[in-house]
């Protein structure tokens, strides 16, 4: 095709790493500060196929660096897939598009990467970054993680298989309270989009090396990349697997915790994600003997209120857990922001910030603590580990 003749014609092998792009079918798994500058880029190379998936929508905070979205998109809180794609596809070419506005989670990772060839990471929830490697492991798939907050950006691409995987670089679940929020740091425009080339980049190395005969996911290492905006400088240091690692090592302990709590922008609401059914829910809020729960159930959806706490129980193990109406009313949370599907979700995530940021964050550690509690009650027959009582 005439307009991808410049990129054919690099080098000896140009031809060859072309078409292994036209050919590839990628997911990225965010659309946001580093997502869309990489679906940009992406499609404009002509990716054969090109997925993307997220949960938000578009705020007025995101214009800054989020390159696929508009002033409108914000005014009318547009979900960023909808909005991404809508750009995505005006630039035309051989790049299949699609998207959905939902997020990766343990139950659904293996099959939303399954389809694809590589995976980015663009994601700005950890847990998520740890789903993404534990499945594409599991799968065999290579896949790249970007990272930028502040000044910083950071790329890591994974091979599959023999090399060192995320629990390598980041062995356990940091706990929300050092992590921070999206709203407690900032992040300087460059960041995200310098992840996004260097994410790129790494993405030729491999198709580079494939075109030369080579395997890119053969090595038992990999090159971390890191650099600050104001800063000509790129740093490299090599990731060599942890023998003892819990992730790739011989103890392997599978996919790890779920448990991490993840703030909803903008509202005191946690967003986790648990492998217990709704039964199994119900059967556990019965057995707390230090709340009383009223519990209520209906239309895939568990909702209870026990204490000053409401918790949301969806379906495909998604839970809310935050204030109840009576104190988030207090606060100004609108009372239904814990009844929705992540859709609709998202659309409340950009309402006005509440509550001040140094009571958002004491919040984090009681709510994150409350929640292991009530995870660690045992139900009747917890549903992933077989029942107890036979
Ligand atoms: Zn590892």
């Amino acid at each position: 095709m005439e307009r991808y003749r410049r990129q054919a014609a690099v080098g000896a092998g140009g031809a060859r790493v072309d078409a292994l792009l036209a050919a590839l079918r990628v997911l990225v798994v965010g659309a946001g500060g580093t997502g869309a500058p990489l679906l940009q880029l992406l499609a404009r190379a002509g990716v054969g196929e090109l997925r993307v998936i997220d949960p938000d929508t578009v705020s007025p905070t995101d214009l800054a660096r989020q390159v696929l979205y508009h002033d409108v998109d914000a005014r009318e809180g547009r979900p960023k897939v909808e909005a991404a794609l809508e750009e995505l596809r005006r630039i035309g070419g051989r790049t299949r598009v699609s998207g959905d506005a939902l997020a990766l989670h343990p139950r659904n990772a293996e099959a939303l990467i399954e389809p694809f060839d590589l995976v980015f990471d663009a994601t700005d929830h950890l847990p998520a970054r740890h789903w993404i490697d534990a499945a594409c492991r599991k799968l065999g798939r290579p896949w790249i993680h970007l990272a930028a907050i502040e000044a910083s950006w950071t790329v890591i691409p994974f091979a599959s298989a023999i090399g060192p995987c995320f629990r390598c670089y980041s062995p356990d679940p940091i706990p929300l309270s050092v992590l921070g929020s999206c709203e407690t740091r900032g992040v300087l425009p460059p960041a995200p989009a310098l992840a996004a080339l260097h994410g790129i980049s790494a993405l030729y190395g491999w198709l580079q090396a494939r075109a030369r005969g080579e395997d890119p996911t053969a090595v038992e290492w990999t090159v971390i990349r890191r650099g600050e905006v104001g800063t000509a400088e790129v740093r490299t240091s090599r990731l060599e697997r942890d023998p003892a690692c819990g992730g790739c090592g011989p103890a392997s302990e599978g996919a790890p915790d779920e448990r991490s709590l993840r703030p909803i922008c903008g509202r005191t609401r946690w967003e986790g994600w648990s492998e217990r059914s709704l039964a199994a829910w119900r059967a556990a809020l019965e057995r707390d003997r230090t709340t009383r729960w009223t519990v209520e159930e209906s239309k895939g959806r568990l909702r209870a209120r026990g204490g000053l706490a409401s918790l949301t129980v969806f379906s495909d193990g998604r839970f809310l857990i935050g204030p109840d109406e009576n104190s988030a009313s207090i606060r100004g949370v609108p009372p239904e922001a814990c009844d929705r599907t992540p859709a609709e979700d998202a659309q409340g995530a950009r309402r006005a910030e509440l509550g001040r940021p140094e009571d958002r964050g004491r919040e984090t550690e009681d709510w994150e603590a409350r929640v292991r509690a009530l995870l660690d009650l045992d139900p009747c027959s917890p549903p992933s580990r077989g029942a107890r009582n036979s």
